[in-house]
């Protein structure tokens, strides 16, 4: 096969029989649900867009294992240049649905895997870059979503995972068969969980010795026996169950997170590509983090999305000419490029790693996902600064087809002539969708905090940053001549 149309993958999810609950009630048709069917086709567009011709060049890449062409979200990055496609192609389809498409946390954690079972391999003499790429080459030819799953619940945050009252705080192997093991725990905040086909679980932390049974890395199909899906509640979700789409302001597209509980989960052998080698957690960690902090180039593309939306409420209001209102969208504009220029760079300054896997530059990746978790909030602001209140006072699309009231509502929220009210309305529940709503999740807090945390991305700086390097130059610049020995006890 290995490539599948967007039907066909949404007939593979159709196959699966995923335990997922939501409002506390278990979700049986979980392609179907309308509250999860937005989320699943923003996935689908990773699909449909590698089977354009438009876009084939960033979309599909040529297998180092098959020599077949693939899709790129399954692909292990050969080139400098896969890594700026990989950027491009973040911005490409977060441009297109608007949201989070989920795909990518998956490719991260090939890619770190893919690395990271070579080099421990190469320290202890271990198998497990041959399995992963046995497992590879499958998700490649059956074009799979994967779902990389990195953090647990944690528990209580100034303990290590053995000192935890309840062990199952980080997710960790219970039992050692010979055909397997056997992990229990639960990994939180799980992007596309159940758009997905399989789970790739790593660590959340650097592990220590004590810590060995939590230093494990594997793969399961997402509808193994013993996990739960719990779907994560999202700001205005139940929109998408009434009649009507105005008020959900993305008509399409949405995203997902969920909490994904693994009790009592069996993995065999061939699908475990670390086990307790504790002195690779912090090497596993760090490298899906640094993938995934480049692949915030999706932001840039909601970023366009946002940005078209406020021109477009600008002109609806007959605002646009108004000098303060074009010059804040040349602020998120020059806010949204400054994004870009973070993804496009670490990638560009990528180099190849022992295994052969291209990898970003960590400095700058670090650097990228730092402006994320601060731009956006930026953009969003000024684009509720030109939308203006009706964003948040605006009756519902029921208010609008009243037959009593929808005369009233069309009379008054009237802006420029010629602009029907309802394409008002359409374009700032939009903007209420990105910067508030469903779609908020992505564009904000999961700028804020997926791929780790703000002070996570600065411990990376601190480190990376060659202070000392920076300091040898001012000094020889300023004619400092120090007694190295003296420099070296102080
Ligand atoms: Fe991909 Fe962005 Fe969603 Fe993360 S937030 S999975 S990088 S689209
Ligand atoms: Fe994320």
């Amino acid at each position: 096969m290995a490539m599948k149309t967007s039907k066909e993958y949404i007939e593979s999810l159709r196959k699966l029989n995923l335990v997922v609950y939501m409002f506390g009630k278990r979700v049986h048709n979980v392609v179907e649900d309308p509250i999860i069917r937005p989320s699943m086709s923003a996935v689908a567009m990773t699909y449909s867009l590698a089977m354009d011709p438009q876009y084939e060049d960033l979309m599909t890449a040529t297998s180092h294992l098959t020599g077949k062409k693939i899709n790129r979200f399954t692909h292990i990055h050969q080139s400098v240049d896969d890594l700026v496609k990989k950027s491009k192609m973040g911005r490409l389809l977060g441009s297109i649905t608007g949201c989070c498409f989920q795909r990518c946390v998956g490719m991260d954690a090939l890619n770190a895997l893919s690395m990271t079972t070579f080099d421990i391999d190469k320290k202890y003499g271990t198998q497990y870059n041959e399995r992963f790429l046995k497992y590879l080459a499958y998700v490649q030819e059956e074009d799979l979503v994967c779902d990389g799953a990195m953090t647990d619940p944690k528990g209580d945050r100034s303990l290590p995972p053995h000192r935890q009252s309840d062990p199952d705080m980080f997710l960790h192997v219970i039992e050692e068969r010979a055909d397997g093991i056997v992990v229990s725990g639960a990994k939180a905040h799980q992007t596309g969980a159940v758009n997905s086909h399989e789970i790739i679980v790593m660590p959340t932390i650097t592990m220590r010795e004590e810590d060995h049974d939590y230093a494990i890395s594997f793969a399961v199909p997402s509808d193994t026996e013993g996990i739960t899906y719990i779907m994560g509640r999202q700001s205005c979700d139940t929109r998408k169950l009434e009649p009507g789409t105005m008020d959900r302001g993305n008509m399409a597209f949405g995203g997902h997170e969920a909490l994904i509980v693994f009790d009592r989960v069996f993995v065999p052998w061939k699908r475990v590509f670390m086990y307790k080698e504790h002195d690779f957690s912090g090497h596993l960690v760090e490298q899906f983090a640094s993938y995934h902090r480049q692949s915030y180039a999706c932001k840039v593309g909601v970023g366009d999305v946002l940005i078209g939306a406020v021109q477009t409420a600008a002109e609806y209001n007959g605002a646009e000419r108004a000098s303060h209102v074009k010059d804040k969208i040349v602020e998120m504009n020059h806010l949204n490029e400054t994004l870009y220029c973070g993804c496009i760079a670490c990638a560009a300054e990528g180099h190849r790693e022992p295994s052969g896997t291209y990898y970003v530059d960590t400095l700058l990746a670090n650097v990228h996902k730092q402006n994320v978790t601060r731009f956006p909030y930026e953009i969003a602001r000024l684009a509720q600064d030109i939308a203006g209140g009706l964003m948040v006072t605006c009756p519902s699309e029921a208010d609008l087809d009243s037959p009593d009231v929808g005369k009233w509502v069309r009379k008054y929220f009237a802006a420029r002539n010629g602009v029907p009210t309802e394409h008002r309305i359409r374009i700032l529940r939009l903007i209420e969708n990105i910067t508030m709503g469903t779609a908020a999740v992505g564009y904000l807090t999961e700028s804020m905090h997926g791929a780790g945390s703000p002070q996570a991305q600065r411990i990376m700086i601190a480190r990376l940053a060659d202070i000392r390097k920076k300091q040898e130059t001012a000094k020889r610049l300023a004619g400092i001549v120090e007694d190295k020995d003296a420099v070296r006890e102080a």
